[in-house]
């Protein structure tokens, strides 16, 4: 098959990988239609996230089942299927008490054997581990972009609003409207947020937020980020804010800007050791959450899209062949021409 290889120089390209094949009883095989570039593709290229080199990368997936394992009960050959970037047994005694990041047989699509040694979605086809875990069906209602999100960052954005425990009336922020942010700004408004302002540096980017369901947008380049903040709430401090960013800057004003009480949920991977103000969370009794994708909505997510309740289609500001995914992920990575995601088609 035609896949993306990511080398050790984080040079990538297409090559004639050996086809995947069933090798478990919990495996189904996938001829993928439907993938795209996630901003963790490139932080593995780059070493920013570490994994030994040599993988095919990709992780966020839609396609269709070819082949299913002796133990797979919820899909058969024929099903479409999206499926979870970050894979997890569903059985082990760490997902069993939903700490499905933490699986003892899990790891992350597209990243090679420093997270699992499992296949990637910038490819053909893929082999899923505990396939009745780790996909969801698609109704023939619903299209291949209306679905593509649901593994990976959808399911991240609708996790920081659950995680920040945002309920009906509160007043969010959300730091980066990058794709985890608009997904997370979208995701607000099933929560009954009052107020949603959303803080980015690029004006496509917050022009999408309030598409999505923004109430305001502020640019950080334009002064200090709280202040803007505050000045779009009308003074009131957020009750929960979500952060999408991971860098010390976007930290340390949810930090600031969370009320006493309140709720801040971290969803951007802060991708090394960042300073938190801990006495000063520590005095306003801040609940501080954060972590992964939560992966255990994906049917759930499907529904409300499919009810017209979602529509992530708005993200998808490119779409390429898999022949033209190298050229793909310089776009995506230098953040060219309004870029938000880059749909490829197999
Ligand atoms: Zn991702
Ligand atoms: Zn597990």
């Amino acid at each position: 098959m035609k896949a993306l290889l990511c080398e050790d120089d984080g040079a990538i390209r297409l090559a004639e990988q050996p086809d995947p094949r069933v090798e478990q009883p919990g495996d189904v095989l996938v001829r993928l239609t439907l993938t795209t570039i996630c901003g963790g593709d490139v932080h593995l290229r780059h070493g920013v996230i570490p994994a030994e080199k040599h993988f095919v990368m990709g992780h966020e997936y839609v396609g269709v089942v070819e082949a299913v394992g002796a133990a797979v009960e919820t899909v058969v050959p024929g099903d479409r299927v999206v499926g979870a970037a970050i894979i997890s047994c569903g059985v082990c005694d760490r997902c069993r008490v939903g700490a499905t990041q933490g699986c003892r047989f899990g790891g992350i699509l597209g990243a090679g054997r420093s997270w699992g040694g499992f296949g990637g979605t910038h490819a053909e086809l893929l082999r899923v581990p505990f396939a009745d875990h780790t996909t969801a069906k698609v109704p023939d209602s619903l299209d291949d972009e209306q679905v593509l999100f649901v593994g990976d960052i959808l399911s991240t954005g609708h996790y920081g609003a659950r995680a920040g425990g945002v309920a009906p009336g509160d007043v969010v922020a959300v730091l980066g409207a990058g794709p985890v942010g608009l997904c997370a700004v979208h995701c607000l408004g099933l929560f009954g947020a009052s107020q949603v302002v959303a803080a980015d540096l690029e004006p496509e980017r917050r022009a999408i937020a309030r598409r999505l369901g923004a109430t305001a947008t502020v640019d950080p380049a334009d002064g200090p980020l709280t202040a803007a903040v505050l000045e779009a709430t009308g003074g009131v401090e957020p009750d929960v804010v979500i952060e999408c960013a991971g860098s010390a800057a976007t930290l340390a004003a949810a930090a600031e800007l969370v009320r006493p009480g309140g709720s801040m949920a971290v969803v951007g991977n802060p991708g090394t050791n960042r300073e938190l103000p801990l006495i000063d969370l520590f005095n306003k009794a801040v609940t501080y959450t954060g972590g992964l994708a939560r992966l255990d909505r994906m049917p759930e997510l499907i529904r409300l899209i499919d009810a017209g309740r979602l529509d992530l289609r708005p993200l998808i500001t490119h779409r390429i062949t898999l022949d033209e995914i190298v050229a793909g992920f310089e776009l995506f990575g230098e953040r060219r021409d309004g870029v938000v995601k880059v749909a490829v088609s197999i």
